[in-house]
C-alpha cells in the first residue's frame, strides 16, 4: 500500500552480489528516503524534532545498535535523519521504526502517516 502512495522502501538490503542492482541505483530522495543527512534538504524538515535541535538531527548506523532503536524517545515520534534507508547504509530515512522499513512495526512513522493521509484526502 505505502508504495502505491509514493512511499520509499526504509530497509536496507546486505551488501551481497544479488542486491546489487537495488543498492546501486542513483538516488537523490524521496517523500520518506534521502541521500544526504543535511536538515534542510531533507523531504521532511519541517517535521524535525529530535531533541528539539535540528541541526543535529542525525542517527547514525553505529547509535543504532544492531537492528532496533526507539521510536518514541521521550514518549514522542521521532522524526530525524536516521541512517539505513532505500535498501543502502548511506541513505536516511525519517525515524526508527515504520511500516515501509518492517512489517514487524507497529504503525508508519510520522511522515509516512502525514503522506498517506494528504495522499488520500
Ligand atoms: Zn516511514
Amino acid at each position: 500500500m505505502g508504495h502505491s502512495l509514493g512511499l520509499e522502501d526504509e530497509y536496507v538490503l546486505p551488501a551481497l552480489p544479488e542486491y546489487r542492482p537495488w543498492r546501486d541505483q542513483p538516488f537523490d530522495k524521496g517523500v520518506n528516503a534521502a541521500s544526504r543527512s543535511d536538515p534542510a534538504d531533507l523531504p521532511w524538515r519541517d517535521m524535525l524534532n529530535l531533541g528539539g535541535d535540528v541541526s543535529q538531527p542525525t542517527i547514525t548506523l553505529a547509535e543504532q545498535g544492531p537492528t532496533w532503536i526507539d521510536p518514541m524517545p521521550g514518549g514522542r515520534p521521532l522524526v530525524g535523519s536516521v541512517a539505513g534507508a532505500h535498501y543502502h547504509e548511506k541513505y536516511f530515512r525519517p525515524s526508527g521504526d515504520c511500516l515501509m522499513r518492517t512489517l514487524a512495526a507497529h504503525r508508519f512513522c510520522p511522515v509516512c502517516q502525514a503522506h498517506i493521509v494528504a495522499r488520500l484526502r
